[in-house]
């Protein structure tokens, strides 16, 4: 009962997110003016609203004007719907789910603002630092290397310790894809975003998120390269691989981290 609650809270929260996936590039203010269609400015009522099946009832399209709907509206509100319900199956109901269920929203939104724009916009980045750093006096990020520091300090001091990690570790990759691949896709802004998964994830999963994060991004890259869908310079959006593996790492970082060690 539960889990179909907070599903629906979750595709709730992704049709704001939507939103602010819309907004947020262009500068524009995320409650003002109401939801409307970008193409004919007609304003929404409450029954366009509904996240999902309004999508579906007005087959993708404007009810005013017969514009086409943007599918990701649609897959962003069903992702988010799914997030929900792994996190809460994954967490239960505790401060873990709330956290982590806010963490993949902001994820989300950055992911998705990088694969449509190739920016990782700072006016996100920094309050969100900010937060995550409020977040980790309460709730320490996981796997985080054991201090005997006395609280509120042992969740700061991780987190402040995995965004450092993530800033020089993700700036290594940097300067290999420049200067090796002179591929242009990883930015200055990804650095940044590498920051705040180290905030968020804390020393050690940081790095689990950035290296599968590359990896993919890497294969990825050569498999369009492949195809011909990509031309060697064209950018590779690596803020969109590195937000989803901060997602997944937030869920399973430490068995993941685990089953790697038990390798060798
Ligand atoms: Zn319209």
């Amino acid at each position: 009962m539960l889990l179909v609650i907070f599903t629906l809270l979750g595709v709730a929260i992704g049709s704001f997110l939507n939103v602010c996936i819309d907004r947020l590039p262009a500068g524009r203010s995320l409650v003002y003016p109401p939801s409307h269609c970008d193409a004919c400015r007609h304003r929404l009522s409450p029954k366009d609203l509904i996240p999902v099946f309004s999508y579906l009832w007005l087959r993708r399209r404007c009810r005013y004007c017969g514009a086409p709907i943007p599918p990701r509206l649609f897959w962003v509100e069903v992702g988010t719907g799914f997030l929900f319900a792994v996190v809460y199956w994954h967490f239960g109901l505790s401060l873990e789910f709330l956290v982590t269920a806010f963490y993949g929203s902001l994820f989300i939104v950055l992911g998705v603002i990088d694969l449509e724009h190739g920016l990782i916009l700072d006016k996100i980045v920094f309050p969100s630092a900010v937060v995550a750093l409020i977040i980790s006096v309460f709730l320490p990020p996981t796997g985080m290397i054991n201090f005997s520091l006395p609280w509120p300090l042992v969740g700061i001091v991780n987190g402040v310790m995995g965004g450092a990690l993530g800033f020089v570790y993700l700036s290594i990759f940097y300067i290999i894809f420049r200067t090796i691949f002179r591929q242009e896709g990883m930015g200055q802004g990804d650095i940044k975003l590498a920051a705040l998964i180290g905030l968020v994830t804390g020393a050690q999963l940081v790095l689990v998120a950035i290296t599968i994060g590359a990896i993919i991004g890497a294969l990825v890259g050569v498999i369009l390269l492949l195809l011909k869908v990509m031309k060697r310079k064209d950018p590779l959006p690596f803020g969109s691989f590195l937000s989803l593996t901060t997602i997944a790492t937030l869920l399973w970082g430490s068995d993941i981290l685990n089953w790697y060690l038990g390798l060798f």
